[in-house]
């Protein structure tokens, strides 16, 4: 069993915070365990939290839309949430909420080690772009390490709202070349090679 699928295992049957009283299940993630491009939205909805399964609702039929423009399917990509169990009303995740689950965003990033990790809202973007506003740095990727973090719109946001629609299908169409470019930054090589190699 690969250490992603034992991460699912652990997440099924989570108790850290108490979300796990009223979820009907867990919704962890899912896509290629080695996949370049990760999404991370927010958390589980109604249809979410029945099958399991992230973004599965309107919102995942739009994103699922918005990766056909960019001739990606969604079994192509890995896609999860900040919190994986759905709160109560679909009200927003609390911070100790984000906080208890924590851990396993962050093992499944160290995990699938994505080249590119697109943020969509504002609870996935805080954590990278700490006292960011979406509205202002939606569409402009960061750099940090080796990998590129790209905040944008969230899709249940942007379905209704052409503003915002606009901008998440104007974002979308940049990742492509954010990936190319996150492929460069691996292949690159390391300053003190270069000026070894130029020695000879
Ligand atoms: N919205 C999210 O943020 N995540 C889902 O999985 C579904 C809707």
């Amino acid at each position: 069993m690969s250490e992603l699928t034992e991460l699912y295992k652990e997440i099924a049957v989570c108790q850290r915070c108490i979300l796990a009283q009223a979820r009907t299940r867990a919704v962890p993630g899912e896509g290629p365990e080695d996949a370049a491009l990760m999404f991370i939205g927010e958390a589980p909805g109604f249809h979410e939290d029945r099958q399991g399964r992230p973004f599965v609702g309107a919102a995942g039929r739009f994103l699922e839309e918005l990766l056909a423009s960019i001739d990606l399917q969604r079994e192509q990509v890995y896609i999860c949430n900040v919190i994986k169990c759905r709160p109560p009303g679909n009200r927003d995740p609390s911070p100790a909420e984000i906080e208890a689950c924590r851990p396993y965003l962050d093992r499944q990033i160290e995990l699938v080690n994505p080249r590119v990790v697109v943020t969509l809202g504002r609870f996935s973007m805080a954590r990278y772009f700490p006292q960011a506003s979406i509205s202002r740095i939606h569409g402009q990727p960061k750099r940090i390490g080796s990998r590129i973090y790209y905040p944008m719109f969230h899709p249940a946001a942007a379905l209704h709202q052409p503003k915002y629609r606009a901008a998440i299908e104007k974002d979308m169409l940049k990742i492509p070349q954010l990936l190319a470019e996150a492929q460069q930054i691996v292949d690159e090589t390391p300053p003190l090679q270069a000026e070894q190699l130029s020695l000879f």
